[in-house]
Order: C-alpha cells, then sequence, then structure tokens
C-alpha cells in the first residue's frame, strides 16, 4: 500500500520543541532557520527525510528539526549520511556538521563522498575555529590566526573547501553566509534538488571565540556570484578562480554545477526498488561463498 504524502502547512510543524544551547547570536541560528524554511518551500514529507549531524555546536541541528534525524559521532557524519543513502536511496538525505568535524577529522570522508557523487547534500557550518571545544584553531582558521591552540598565530595556510570538493569530484559546491538567511535558503534549496553531492560551506560567525571572522567582517567581504555579469557555473576554470578567492573580498552563491551519474545510480539491486524493500527471506548466499573460496 503506497503511503500517503505528509504536507506542511507552515515551517513551524517543523519544530520540536527542544531548544538548544547556541550562544545568542551564533549563526548557527541563521544556518537552522534556512534549512527548516527550504524543507517547507520544497514541501518535502517530512518522513522523506533524513537529517545526519557528526559533533559540535551546530550538530545539535537534528533535535531542533521534526524530520528523521542521527546525531553521529565528530567526523562521521558522511559515513553514516551514505549508509543512510544506500539503504533508503528514496529518501532526501541532509548531512550537517562544523569545519572542524567535516574538514578536520572528517576530511577523508569527505573527499570520497565527493568523489562518488553520493545524491546528499552536505552543508559545513564554517565558523574558523573549534567552537564546542572552546576556541581551537581549525583547518579554515586564518593563516596567522591566534587562538589557544596557536598563540603566536596559525603557521600553515587555510584549506579551500570548495576547491577542495570540486576537484575531489562533487557536483554541485556552493557557499552561503550565516547573516543572510533568504539567499542562504535558495542555496539549500538548490542543492537539495540537485542530483549529486552538493556541498554547502557556509560561512557561519562564532561571536564567542572568533573574534576576527564576524558578521561585520564578512559583510563588507562578501558578493554574490549571481550578480557577476558572465559568470557561469558549468566552468571549471571560472568556479576554481573563484574558489581561491579569499581576504578582501568572498564569493558566495553556487561556483559550480554539473550533471552527471550518481553513485547509486550504478548499483543495479537498487535500481527498482530501495534496499530496504528488500525481502531478505529465502536468501541462498551458498554459491557466493562457494565462489569465494
Ligand atoms: Fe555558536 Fe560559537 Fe557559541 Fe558554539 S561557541 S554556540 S559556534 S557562538
Ligand atoms: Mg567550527
Amino acid at each position: 500500500m503506497s503511503k500517503t504524502l505528509k504536507i506542511l502547512n507552515n515551517v513551524q510543524e517543523l519544530d520540536t520543541g527542544s531548544s538548544c544551547n547556541w550562544c545568542p547570536g551564533c549563526g548557527d541560528f541563521g544556518i537552522l532557520l534556512a534549512l527548516k524554511q527550504a524543507i517547507f518551500d520544497l514541501k518535502l514529507d517530512p518522513e522523506s527525510v533524513m537529517l545526519v549531524s557528526g559533533i559540535g555546536c551546530g550538530s545539535q541541528a537534528p533535535h531542533l528539526i521534526k524530520v528523521y534525524g542521527f546525531h553521529s559521532l565528530h567526523g562521521r557524519t558522511l559515513p553514516v549520511a551514505t549508509a543512510m543513502k544506500l539503504a533508503n536511496n528514496k529518501m532526501t538525505v541532509i548531512a550537517i556538521g562544523g569545519d572542524g568535524d567535516g574538514y578536520g577529522i572528517g576530511m577523508g570522508h569527505f573527499i570520497h563522498a565527493a568523489r562518488r557523487n553520493f545524491d546528499i547534500t552536505y552543508i559545513v557550518q564554517n565558523n574558523q575555529v573549534y567552537g564546542l571545544t572552546k576556541g581551537q584553531t581549525s583547518p579554515t582558521s586564518e593563516h596567522g590566526y591566534k587562538s589557544k591552540t596557536t598563540p603566536e598565530g596559525v603557521i600553515e595556510p587555510m584549506i579551500r573547501p570548495i576547491a577542495l570538493s570540486m576537484t575531489a569530484g562533487a557536483s554541485f559546491c556552493a557557499r552561503g553566509f550565516a547573516g543572510d538567511i533568504m539567499y542562504l535558503k535558495e542555496l539549500i534549496k538548490a542543492g537539495i534538488q540537485h542530483k549529486g553531492f552538493s556541498h554547502i560551506d557556509v560561512l557561519q560567525p562564532c561571536v564567542t571565540f572568533n573574534k576576527i571572522n564576524t558578521y561585520q567582517w564578512y559583510q563588507q567581504r562578501i558578493y554574490k556570484l549571481s550578480d557577476v555579469e558572465g559568470y557561469d557555473p558549468s566552468s571549471r576554470t571560472m568556479a576554481l578562480e573563484k574558489a581561491e578567492e579569499w581576504g578582501e573580498k568572498i564569493p558566495v552563491g553556487v561556483y559550480y554545477k554539473e550533471d552527471r551519474w550518481t553513485y547509486e545510480d550504478k548499483l543495479p539491486m537498487i535500481a527498482e526498488k530501495p534496499l530496504v524493500d528488500h525481502s531478505i527471506e529465502n536468501i541462498d548466499i551458498g554459491p557466493a561463498i562457494e565462489s569465494y573460496f
């Protein structure tokens, strides 16, 4: 029997009633609002959405949006999200986590999920610091940035997340700003609608520990790629050039977009129906074992 889709009447129906302990003014509030509004605008049935997080301040998100949720381990957001996508490829899978989580301990998973082009949306709350553990340097902290772990300033250069996901093979690479909720919402909607790995790096002020990259700092530098005459997100050359831009000017918007097959497209066993709908009764694994030995 087919299930009736649940259509939400207003975005408040996505509230769980749980409270969070984010600092007043934290950029995570803007990202949460944009994500909820995107789910509502796209008329997604909450029971068809899976939200997976790792460990970090922003990783409380699955507790705050009434869809299926999984609060996983530090750096393991994407392995859990990809497993869920493979188990039930009809679900809309959204992964969310911080820069330390995704670009530090989870870096290997990030590169391989992008390379495989799973149909997942990955939102990174990039505050350029480890917020939950009280302000240590992260992989996106700028060169010279001083923190408790780098009191003399960061020696190494920061990573470029968009260039990284693009060269790894992600088919949708974008960047938003937590201080522009409406624009971020549109980016998240485009990422969810895109078939393939959608990486959305979100510049997210940490008002408590990062006193350099503030709302004002970003507002003075951000400009929209959609306002750049002649910018073409299907051009790898243009996208890579913009992905390197940081400092006086920082682009936001869709850097790169490409239509190509996903990992799931190449799996014949889920072509007709999701793995969860396959029966596990009367399966004879004998021939498979014999052929192995
Ligand atoms: Fe937000 Fe920073 Fe506070 Fe964490 S420590 S809740 S990232 S402002
Ligand atoms: Mg962080």
